[in-house]
């Protein structure tokens, strides 16, 4: 069994002390040390991407901590100036990055399959059937009879069904239309770009 363990943690990802800083509560000089903390959302452990980010002050003479926007006006605008401006490291974007190249990988490799499918259509001139997706949610095949690289010359099937598992049940000859319709090739390019096209093999 595996357990997902998911949530937040916080990483300090910059640390220093400025000489020119004073404390506003003891009035200590270069006593200040400056942390700025980012809150990572995890899955696992593995930084998925933040969602926040805090400069924390901490006085080492008065032991006051505290941050800047919780001061008053004036001491905000002083404190300002030495926040931390670091930036967030990428790794902290993990999982986010394994994401997007889950999905680019994903994308590529439909593109990889439609090119297949297309290629096993446009070589030889045996006669296949296609089974593809309707407009209307459906399905439905073609017969093809003879293609170029601009037509493919097709017999309809006049049927449709509405469960993809039961196509074979329309699949008999005289389910197709009698004539042979002319149609250009970019009609069929387009079903297999909308990812319509189910399965393609030849008649025997
Ligand atoms: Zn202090």
């Amino acid at each position: 069994m595996i357990v997902y363990i998911s949530g937040t943690y916080q990483i300090s990802i910059h640390s220093y002390r400025p000489k020119e800083i004073k404390c506003y509560n003891c009035n200590a000089s270069s006593q200040i040390i400056v942390e700025k903390k980012v809150s990572v959302y995890h899955l696992m452990y593995i930084p998925i991407s933040p969602y926040k980010t805090k400069n924390i002050f901490t006085c080492t003479s008065c032991n006051n901590e505290f941050e800047p926007k919780n001061l008053k006006p004036e001491n905000k605008t002083y404190y300002k100036n030495f926040k931390s401006k670091k930036w967030i490291p990428i790794w902290l974007f993990s999982g986010v990055i394994i994401i997007l190249f889950g999905i680019g990988y994903f994308a590529v490799n439909q593109i990889k399959k439609n090119e297949e499918k297309l290629s096993k259509l446009t070589n030889g001139d045996q006669t296949q059937i296609i089974q593809y997706e309707t407009d209307n949610g459906n399905y439905t095949t073609l017969r093809t009879i003879k293609i170029t690289s601009d037509f493919v010359w097709l017999n309809y099937n006049e049927y449709e069904i509405e469960k993809y598992d039961f196509i074979y049940q329309i699949g008999g000859e005289g389910n197709y239309s009698t004539d042979t319709v002319k149609v250009d090739i970019k009609i069929i390019k387009e079903l297999f770009k909308q990812g319509k096209v189910k399965k393609i093999y030849p008649i025997k």
